[in-house]
């Protein structure tokens, strides 16, 4: 999704097409679905709804240099195309691209006790598993705890 980076920063993480009404609503509903595909953990589940996004998106490769941008990449219909519609597409890709890279899911939501923060866990080292390190560890103290508490009862 780099290649669109400087296009979320222009309209920012709601869009300038306004947060309220249709094209707020269109916004939250396409950052839904993609929540949706950040909480699956299967990575055969994850391929079929990726690619039921990306099939109703109309996702098709296309070059484009709107804005005053050079050449970059989009999957989106064409540069008409809404806030919601071009997060959609892009993210889709970008997810697709990461799954077939890693060859599993490895992203989720943080496994931390009322913790429910989506994590994208694509940097070096094992699967992860919570959203930051001060969740990892607050989770291993508190298993370390419930262990004392099954050993003295
Ligand atoms: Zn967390």
């Amino acid at each position: 999704m780099a290649t669109d980076r400087h296009r979320l920063a222009r309209r920012g993480p709601t869009g300038e097409r306004g947060q309220h009404g249709r094209g707020g609503q269109l916004e939250r509903a396409a950052a839904a679905r993609i929540a949706g595909v950040l909480t699956e953990r299967d990575a055969d589940r994850a391929a079929h709804a990726l690619n039921a996004l990306l099939a109703e998106c109309g996702a098709r490769p296309r070059l484009s240099a709107h804005d005053g941008h050079g050449w970059h990449l989009h999957v989106d219909r064409g540069d008409d195309a809404s806030w919601g519609e071009w997060f959609l597409a892009a993210s889709a890709l970008a997810l697709a691209q990461i799954l077939t890279e890693y060859g599993r899911v490895p992203w989720g939501e943080c496994a931390a006790d009322g913790c429910r923060v989506l994590y994208l866990g694509t940097g070096p080292g094992p699967a992860r598993r919570y959203c930051s390190a001060p969740c990892a560890s607050r989770s291993r103290v508190a298993a370390h705890r419930r262990r004392l508490r099954e050993r003295r009862s």
